[in-house]
């Protein structure tokens, strides 16, 4: 079983097609455009700048605690089938042991409610990037971080 297992998990965006993301530096939430897969405005980028900070972090290590609680949750069922089925396939190989799966049996991981989007924050274009728009905190507008190349610029 050296297969990776991918689970697609649906984040909610707000009604302007935002994200809501974290900042694992400073730990304060903005939003960025979520573009469809296969935009052509999409800037490609292998690191995001925090707009509101200023630090640089891989794609990846944006999750607000909820979406990463949210996350796990939806995963938890896959996982489940994916345990009972390489349990079961253990067991068949074993001469005079038969594996009977336990219905019972579950990692008892619970599917967390929705999550649900407000429509928070103020939408700010970098004049640098207008085609990666971003949503900071009310109070946060007068100095803000382009999220592709940190630059910074005021509302
Ligand atoms: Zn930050
Ligand atoms: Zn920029």
């Amino acid at each position: 079983m050296d297969e990776e297992i991918r689970i697609p998990v649906s984040l909610p965006l707000d009604s302007d097609g935002f994200l809501r993301r974290e900042c694992p530096s400073c730990e304060r939430e903005f939003k960025w455009f979520s573009h469809n897969e296969g935009d052509p405005n999409a800037e490609p980028a292998t690191q995001y700048f925090c707009p509101l900070c200023g630090e640089p972090s891989g794609l990846d290590s944006w999750w607000t605690p909820a979406q990463l609680e949210y996350g796990y949750g939806s995963a938890g069922g896959a996982i489940d089938q994916v345990v009972k089925d390489a349990m079961s396939d253990l067991f068949k190989g074993m001469k005079g042991f038969t594996y009977k799966p336990n219905s019972s049996f579950s990692l008892d991981i619970e599917t967390p409610d929705s999550l649900v989007e407000p429509d928070d924050m103020v939408m700010v274009e970098p004049p640098c990037h207008p085609n990666e728009p971003l949503k900071v905190p009310e109070d946060s507008t007068s100095r803000v971080h382009c999220l592709v190349c940190g630059t910074v610029f005021a509302v």
